[in-house]
Formats: C-alpha cells, sequence, structure tokens
C-alpha cells in the first residue's frame, strides 16, 4: 500500500509509545447541506472508508434533528497504524429554525467526552477507547461577503469543546481575488466573534524546513477547498481530479487551484499529533474539570 494519507510521520510528530499501540483519529464535518462535505469526505479519503458495526459509538446517541454518522477505515503504513473515523452531520442548518442546530452536535461532542472519561474511571483502564472529535471541519457559504449569523453560533457554542479548522466550502465558485478578501473577512469574523480557531502551538526549536511548511499551512487559513469524486481532463491531457468549467479545470489537488492539500496535510501530516493533543490536555480536560466540579468531587 502506497503512503496514501502521510500519517506514518506521526512519529515525528510526538510520541513514540503510541505507535505501537496504534492511533485513534476522528474528525468531525460540519456546514449546511449542499456545501460539498460528503464530496470532500471522499475526496480526502476515496473508498477507503466503511461504515463500522459498532453505530452510533458507545454512549452517543443520535441527534434529534441533525444526524450524526460515521465511517471509519484501520489503515497502516510503515509499522505505523490509525483508525480513522470521520462523522458526518447532515441536516445540520436545513430547517426553518435553526437556532439550536448546534445542539445535537454540541451532545454529541460532549457524549464521546463521557465515553472517555467513564473508562477513564473504571479500574481496569488498559485499553481506552478513543472517540473524540480531535478535529471539527467546518464548511462556510462561498458567499464573499461575510460569516452567516448561524456560522456565528455553531463557532461560539463549539470553540471550548473541539479544534475548529473553517474552510470555505466551493472555492471553485469564487475567483482568486474574491477567496483572497473573502479569506480575510471570515478571519475578521472570527476574531470579533472572539471565536478560538484551532492555533497549533509555535515550537522554537523546530527546524527551518518544518517552521516554513507549518506557516504555509496556517497562511491558507481558513482553507479554500474543492471536492471531487470523479476524474475529468486537464488541457495538456491528464486526467485529474477536479471540476470542468467552459474556460478550464480546476485541479483538487493542486496547490495552485485551491487549498486541498494543504488541508490534507495539515490533518494527517504535520498536525494529527497536536489535534490529538490539544484535545486531550485542554478541551476534555476543560469538560473533566467543569463536570467533576459540578458533581462536586
Ligand atoms: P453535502 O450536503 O454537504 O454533503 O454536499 P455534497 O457533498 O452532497 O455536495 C452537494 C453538491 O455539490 C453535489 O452536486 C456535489 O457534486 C457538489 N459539490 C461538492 N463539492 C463541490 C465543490 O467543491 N465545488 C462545486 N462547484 N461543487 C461541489
Ligand atoms: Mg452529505
Amino acid at each position: 500500500l502506497q503512503s496514501w494519507v502521510g500519517f506514518s510521520n506521526l512519529p515525528n510528530q510526538v510520541h513514540r509509545r503510541s505507535v505501537r499501540r496504534g492511533f485513534q483519529f476522528t474528525a468531525m464535518v460540519v456546514g449546511e447541506s449542499g456545501l460539498g462535505k460528503s464530496t470532500l469526505i471522499n475526496t480526502l479519503f476515496e473508498t477507503k472508508l466503511y461504515a463500522p458495526k459498532e453505530y452510533p459509538p458507545p454512549g452517543v446517541e443520535r441527534g434529534k434533528t441533525v444526524q450524526i454518522e460515521s465511517i471509519s477505515a484501520d489503515i497502516e503504513e510503515n509499522g505505523v497504524r490509525l483508525k480513522l473515523t470521520i462523522v458526518d452531520t447532515p441536516g445540520f442548518g436545513d430547517y426553518v429554525n435553526n437556532d439550536e442546530s448546534w445542539k445535537p452536535i454540541v451532545d454529541n461532542i460532549e457524549a464521546r467526552f463521557d465515553a472517555y472519561l467513564e473508562q477513564e474511571n473504571r479500574v481496569n483502564r488498559k485499553q481506552l477507547i478513543d472517540n473524540r472529535i480531535h478535529a471539527c471541519i467546518y464548511f462556510i457559504q462561498p458567499t464573499g461577503h461575510s460569516l452567516k449569523p448561524i456560522d456565528i453560533e455553531f463557532l461560539r457554542r463549539l470553540h471550548t469543546k473541539v479544534n475548529l479548522i473553517p474552510v470555505i466550502a466551493k472555492a471553485d465558485t469564487l475567483t482568486d481575488e474574491e477567496i483572497t478578501s473573502f479569506k480575510q473577512r471570515v478571519l475578521a469574523d472570527i476574531a470579533h466573534h472572539g471565536i478560538r480557531i484551532f492555533q497549533p502551538p509555535q515550537y522554537e526549536n523546530e527546524d527551518e524546513e518544518t517552521i516554513q511548511e507549518n506557516e504555509e499551512i496556517l497562511s491558507k487559513v481558513p482553507f479554500a477547498v474543492v471536492g471531487s469524486d470523479t476524474l475529468v481532463r486537464a488541457a495538456d491531457g491528464r486526467q485529474v481530479r477536479g471540476r470542468a468549467y467552459p474556460w478550464g479545470v480546476i485541479e483538487v489537488d493542486n496547490e495552485s487551484h485551491c487549498d486541498f492539500v494543504k488541508l490534507r496535510q495539515m490533518l494527517v501530516r504535520t498536525h494529527m499529533e497536536e489535534l490529538r493533543e490539544h484535545t486531550n490536555d485542554v478541551l476534555y480536560e476543560d469538560y473533566r474539570t467543569d463536570k467533576l466540579r459540578a458533581m462536586g468531587v
């Protein structure tokens, strides 16, 4: 199997001991219907995913309006094992009254924290199953204007519970200039509302190449993504994953066409371990502390 995902770089990302045990990594996609969530999942992982037998995960209930669906893959690269799960949330923003669209998603994320906490409290806690959400990819409609109230509400409710990674959906529907200015407006909105999106820690003793690679990735946030699960023929005759227009082809895997490659790099190659760490050390820890305090422990 070719190194198609690239997570075998994980040992360099931090812990050696996890390599033997294997990793669990779970990402969630959220955004209004039709923004390309399902397509992006397929684009990220092609056909490598399957619907797990265990459904839903233990202790996780399905929301009443927004559905929660997950697919997983057990993959191995260069001796590193990874159980990768992608959680899709169809139904978000589809209702006349979307005031509480975020609620089933918060409930789901918290139920996963609870399931983990429950395992930690067991006497025999050798093999903890980590179904916590390590990253939440939030799809922003490519309006070119600014964030919508439903976006702001979601991001504000979720930023203390999960690593938020905002993306601009269907970036092929905007020009390069529109993307640049839309990104600035989105970031300004995020700052204005005091929303914390995932910020990787800056290490000082990194080599120059790593620092540069990280800066490259961060400079693309919010990632302007294009998804496609079909091949099209580029002008030079190559078969590429992309979307064809009368004026040409937008290539998913071409970094000068969109930020898809950078998003994938961040998720699986450069920042998977940091996403896991921040989830465990900060987001989960805060949740756990509050919970235990509320219980009077
Ligand atoms: P979901 O409801 O968020 O899961 O959206 P889907 O993945 O089902 O996509 C909805 C429609 O948008 C489909 O017709 C896709 O082919 C199309 N689509 C998905 N991604 C893109 C994209 O990046 N650009 C464009 N132009 N269309 C896309
Ligand atoms: Mg879908």
